[in-house]
């Protein structure tokens, strides 16, 4: 397979960011957009590894209007490109057992009302009712938004795709991008496992992987790759068909409807960074545990499938978008923390405003630059799982 020699635009990585930047870019009329992807397929890594939740429910206001952009998005996705998403309005619920969190998330809750969002709250009783399958007397409130759900996360990429290709974008899978070369201090091309290519842009969309990255232009972005991992359970005949997706937060504990059976995680707040995506048994067994405390149904049913993906977590727990100014020519959407997928959508339109019309102005992402990191002006989310 030969490579386009010249591009207006290289996209690293073909998850559900670079798919959504590249069909951004030739919607708005780039011509030369190239998407270059190292695996076989697009969207396996996070992606295609992710739980599938979208919600509103966030603690910081950036964190909020960002969902309330990118899950409209999903709303027309079907409609805009002609893919189905498998959209699922089940809500979030996110049980609350320690007085520091029901008060944290009350002042979430006022935020979220303020910008629109009208997450509710419900008291203990109220939570008892609603999941008569669960054991929660330790419960003392959740905040519940019946707009908040699940999308198939490999669909949403596959749109992207196939949406950016029919308006002449390249997407190529089994390309990998050995090295960035600079001249003059900007961006001049990429080598890549399949020859160079020039180009006076390169956006980062590795995912995990987007620190190695930014290493090959000298930039150190801040992006530590985590395990987390992910069990379906055999069919449950006794679970409400629309059994929401219910967080346990102070045990980073989570569950969802998946077919007929239970999609659960937890996740490993001793996890070392690194790249290993084996399924760690012994946590299995504690993430097991704990989950059959809450539903007891689990003792009796089977593990349908499992696998462990990379969390690519920032320091503050909010992404890194936009252009780097150290590097001319250079751009990054990583570091998107546990709840990136559902922000694909609008951070790709972001990003491409951002390179085409040199500044994003769907929304002010400033707050998200590289720089603040240097600057110390880091915007801390309290709401990741
Ligand atoms: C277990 C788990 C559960 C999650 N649950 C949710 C959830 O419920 N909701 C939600 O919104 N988010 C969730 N997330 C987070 C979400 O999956 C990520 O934030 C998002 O998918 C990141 O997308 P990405 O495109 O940046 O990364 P990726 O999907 O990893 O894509 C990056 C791509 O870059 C490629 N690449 C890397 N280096 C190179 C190179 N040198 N050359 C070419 N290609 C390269 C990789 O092969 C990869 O395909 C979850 C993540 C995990 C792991």
């Amino acid at each position: 397979m030969d490579i386009p020699k010249i591009a207006d635009v290289v996209i690293v990585g073909g998850g559900v960011m670079g798919a959504s930047t590249a069909y951004h870019l030739a919607l708005k009329g780039c011509k030369k957009v190239v998407l270059l992807e190292r695996d076989p397929l697009f969207g396996q890594e996070a992606t295609g590894k992710c739980a599938g939740g979208i919600r509103y429910q966030f603690a910081t206001e950036i964190n909020i209007r960002l969902s309330l952009l990118s899950l409209p998005m999903l709303d027309r996705f079907e409609e805009e490109l002609g893919q189905a998403i498998d959209l699922r309005r089940c809500g979030y619920l996110f049980l609350l057992t320690r007085e520091e969190d029901v008060q944290a998330f009350h002042s979430s809750l006022a935020l979220q009302h303020r910008l629109g969002v009208m997450t509710e709250w419900l008291n203990g009783d109220e939570v008892r009712s609603r999941l008569p399958l669960m054991r929660l007397e330790d419960v003392l409130g959740a905040p519940w938004n019946p707009q908040d759900g699940l999308v198939d996360p490999n669909s949403i990429v596959q749109g992207y795709i196939a949406g950016a290709r029919r308006l002449g974008a390249a997407c190529l899978t089994d390309v990998e991008v050995k090295n960035i070369t600079l001249k003059n201090g900007r961006i001049h091309g990429v080598k890549t496992t399949l020859g160079e290519m020039e180009t006076p842009i390169v956006v980062n969309a590795a995912g995990p992987w987007g620190a190695q990255i930014g290493t090959m232009v000298g930039l150190d972005i801040p992006v530590v790759s985590i395990r987390r991992q992910i069990a379906v359970t055999t069919p449950i005949p006794q679970l409400p068909p629309h059994f929401p997706f219910v967080v346990d937060f102070a045990k980073n504990l989570y569950f969802h409807r998946e077919g007929p059976g239970i999609l659960t995680g937890m996740s490993n707040l001793s996890e070392p960074p690194g790249f290993n995506q084996d399924v760690d048994r012994d946590w299995e067994l504690k993430h097991f545990d704990e989950a059959m405390a809450r539903i007891p149904l689990l003792e009796d049913v089977g593990i349908s499938s499992r696998w462990a993906g990379l969390y690519e977590v920032t320091p503050d727990s909010h992404p890194i978008l936009g252009r780097a100014r150290e590097v001319d020519g250079f751009y990054c959407i990583n570091g998107f923390s546990g709840h990136g997928m559902m922000h694909g959508p609008i951070c790709g339109l972001l990003l491409a405003e951002e390179i085409l019309d040199g500044k994003a102005h769907t929304l002010d992402i400033t707050s998200l630059s590289l720089t603040r990191f240097r600057e110390g002006k880091l915007i801390q989310e309290y709401n990741v799982v």
